[in-house]
């Protein structure tokens, strides 16, 4: 027995109670992977759970070590939700583990049909993580939370599908208004460099470039010909700015510019985008929508684009005070 296995069976008689024991008397208890899952289990759930995530702001999830609470936590949950494709890749042993003592684990990618997956360039046959770049495919796995939220709750159904539908409608919206504000950008500007490869669905829904310094995970460094083939690249095409990332560290964005800078071109940085990890708890970028709006209007003011004034929060608080 590895030394998990023997701290899981431990938590485990510790912790594991039947749902049964607690239905009806108490909201169920959601442990989720990302802000971002929390943030829509949240809105689907309503005041029916209590969801809580164990990668705050700023964690960068392919590096994140487990630790003891963390296991705990899983294993104290009525339902825990992942994004898998090896994104929280250093949690998948206590995920298996703990599905094995009959806990209920989600991993939201797997319910996704992998044919609207990218391929990971990286990892031949392997896929991208960063789904929920593409507001369509996040939003296409609300039905799978409403869904499962349900089967363990079944009381709870009929609010789980409304709630699910009304949120579904607002990011349908956040992608209408993504879509307008990228294509404010002038066409030859249309080009995201950023510190590692989040971005791939982005680009593909939205009509923008992608590159990345580093691949679709973190966990291998950029080398020195990863710099200079990104450099020679800004440089041919002229380009105005480059991002760096709220989870990972900017020193090969730095790099790039220095890079740039050396052959005479000069590249600034056109801000910090939410790639793996929302803003501070508490703010509009602490939730999807507004990590969402944030990264799109900072692109369009950096790339000469337009942000609309007041932006998607402002017309969405607008309409909903119904004026
Ligand atoms: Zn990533």
């Amino acid at each position: 027995m590895t030394p998990l296995n023997r701290f899981l069976a431990c938590m485990l008689t510790l912790t594991l109670s039947p749902l049964a024991s607690s239905a009806g008397e108490t909201e169920l208890k959601i442990v989720t992977t990302t802000g971002m899952i929390k943030d829509v289990v949240q809105q689907v759930a309503g005041d029916r759970a209590t969801v809580t995530c164990i990668m705050g702001e700023g964690v960068d999830p392919h590096l994140y070590q487990p630790t003891s609470a963390d296991v705990r936590k899983v294993l104290g949950a009525d339902m825990v939700f992942a994004n898998g494709l090896k994104l929280e890749g250093r949690m998948t042993e206590v995920f298996e583990k703990s599905r094995t003592m009959g806990n209920e684990v989600v991993v939201i990618t797997d319910r996704i049909d992998k044919s609207t997956c990218l391929e990971s360039p990286d990892y031949p046959g392997e896929h991208d993580p960063h789904v929920w770049h593409d507001v369509t495919m996040w939003a296409s796995g609300i039905s799978i939370i409403v869904e499962e939220l349900s089967r363990i709750d079944p009381d709870g159904a009929e609010i789980y599908k409304e709630n699910g539908e009304a949120y579904a409608d607002r990011l349908n919206a956040l992608h209408g208004y993504i879509t307008w504000v990228i294509g404010t950008i002038p066409r030859e500007q249309r080009v995201l460099i950023t510190a590692h490869d989040a971005f791939g669905y982005f680009g593909r829904i939205y009509g923008i470039e992608v590159l990345g310094v580093q691949g679709i995970t973190t966990e291998s460094e950029a080398g020195i010909s990863d710099i200079n083939t990104m450099v020679d690249f800004i440089v041919d095409r002229k380009i105005s700015a480059v991002f760096i990332e709220s989870s990972v560290s900017e020193r090969n964005v730095q790099a790039l510019i220095e890079g740039a800078s050396s052959r005479g071109h000069e590249v600034k940085v056109g801000g910090m985008l939410y790639s793996d990890s929302m803003g501070a708890p508490g703010t509009w970028e602490g939730t999807y929508e507004g990590m969402i709006e944030h990264n799109v209007n900072l692109m369009a003011a950096s790339l000469g684009g337009t942000v609309p004034e007041g932006g998607f929060r402002g017309a969405r608080t607008h309409a909903a005070e119904g004026s």
